[in-house]
């Protein structure tokens, strides 16, 4: 049924980079058998999904949306796609996203452009478009994507679907192609907070082979899908109200506020002065750890080659060959805010700037159990509408941003329509407070 239906809507959204169906197939049959045989199968065993495009599975693409990795097969598993496997998982393929998961609207794809399931007009947002145009269109129950500084909750927002962003260090990052390696994160896209609770099941846990991932018992999200925020101190910050909010957007959250308080919570008001230069740090912190990571495609070890008269010459083509212009933007500006002489002014600024970021979470956070905020300061743009202003577009992440820089789990849910596009409603809780965060976004929808 769902592969005729993406049979059907995929030629109008295209959403996926590649087509699994021998492995969707084939993985379904097997669950059937499971189940025949009286055996017990996992919440997720033979459920539709689809993985962002720089998650590895062995033997797969793994593209990046990038010229660079066009022909690159992944000779491993991410770790959690060994997990999925032990879910018995299926996946209808790979999903399109900006090029190296650099962007906000998926048009930063090498390959192609992906279309907004609501209006064909608009993006579906980025860098995780793909997926959530994938389940938004119903071509898939979940997929997974990953969020470096709103790639899985912007995208969520545009698409109307649910989309989380769990706590750094809880999903491993081993087999998932880096971006900023400090604040990647990979999460997932669902239709609801119930699904959403079943994929982080199976996708979260301790893995020795990410150093940043965090040593925990594993927990069961599904016991968080409590119809009750009785008494939950709601956080209001007023920095994510300002000006630039559209007032449509605007009228969706106070109402979802009003909803809260009716429901029993206490909506309090809070202050993080710090949160203004959040997007200034993020675009030197995410360049300049993406200069770094992506030094390794130098033409050598695997990925496109372009042959040339020297080895110099051979890395200047291959790399101007097989990265777009925004990936190129992204390397420059990362080499030269760490390069010697601007690293004290930038880089290191930056950081401190990280620091009073994450203060301004860790008290606000005191004050209430999570905090609410837009998603993003607008419903979804349209196609080639920032296409000759990448700070237009930078500026568009400011709502997402700093949960990266602070490590902090967060969640986009659906809370209202502007012209026919979704609202998005941020909730974001203390780190590995996943379960306060689903019980309010499970009480809300
Ligand atoms: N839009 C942000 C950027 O371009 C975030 C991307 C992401 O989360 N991968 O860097």
């Amino acid at each position: 049924k769902f592969l005729a239906h993406k049979d059907a809507v995929e030629p109008r959204i295209q959403a996926f980079l590649s087509d699994n169906r021998q492995f969707a197939l084939e993985a379904a049959a097997a669950v059937d058998k499971k189940i025949s045989a009286g055996e017990n199968i996992a919440d997720l065993a033979g459920i539709p999904g689809a993985i962002k495009d720089n998650i590895c599975i062995k033997g797969q693409q793994a593209t990046c949306a990038s010229k660079m990795l066009e022909h690159f097969k992944s000779p491993y598993n991410a770790a959690i796609i060994d997990k999925l496997m032990a879910a018995d998982y299926v996946s209808l393929g790979k999903t399109n996203m900006d090029e190296f998961a650099m962007g906000s609207s998926t048009e930063n794809s090498a390959f192609q452009i992906t279309h907004n399931p609501w209006h064909a007009d608009y993006v579906p947002g980025g860098s995780s478009g793909g997926s959530a145009a994938a389940v938004a269109a119903n071509e898939c129950v979940w997929a997974l994507g990953s969020d470096t500084g709103g790639s899985i909750r912007q995208p969520a927002a545009y698409c109307g679907v649910v989309g989380i962003k769990p706590t750094y260090g809880l999903v491993s990052r081993y087999g998932l192609i880096a971006f900023a390696s400090s604040l990647d994160q990979i999460g997932s896209f669902t239709h609801d907070v119930e699904d959403c609770a079943i994929v982080l099941n199976t996708i979260t846990g301790h893995d020795v082979k990410d150093s940043t991932s965090i040593p925990q018992e594993p927990k069961d999200y599904k016991k968080s899908l409590v119809n009750d925020v009785m008494g939950m101190k709601i956080g209001i910050p007023k920095e994510f109200f300002g000006e630039g909010l559209d007032e449509a957007c605007r009228k969706s959250l106070e109402e979802a506020m009003e909803t809260y308080k009716q429901l029993g919570a206490e909506i309090v008001s809070v202050s993080m002065p710090h949160i203004k230069y959040g997007i200034a740090a993020y675009y030197i912190i995410a360049p300049a750890e993406a200069s770094s990571n992506l030094a390794r495609y130098d033409g050598v070890g695997f990925g496109l080659r372009v042959e040339g008269k020297d080895i110099v010459d051979m890395y200047q083509k291959t790399r101007s060959q097989g990265f777009g212009p925004e990936v190129r933007r992204r390397i420059l500006l990362g080499t030269y805010v760490l390069s010697s002489g601007y690293y004290d002014a930038y880089y290191l600024r930056a950081m401190k700037v990280r620091t009073l970021i994450k203060q301004d979470y860790d008290e606000a956070l005191k004050q209430c159990d999570i905090l609410l905020t837009p998603t993003a300061p607008d419903t979804a743009f349209k196609i080639g509408q920032n296409d000759d202003n990448p700070l237009a577009m930078y500026l568009g992440d400011v709502c997402t941003v700093t949960l990266n820089l602070a490590g902090l789990p967060g969640i986009s849910i659906p809370c209202g329509y502007k012209n026919g596009l979704p609202v998005g409603m941020q909730l974001i809780g203390k780190a590995l407070d996943e379960e306060t965060l689903l019980r309010a976004a499970y009480t809300f929808e």
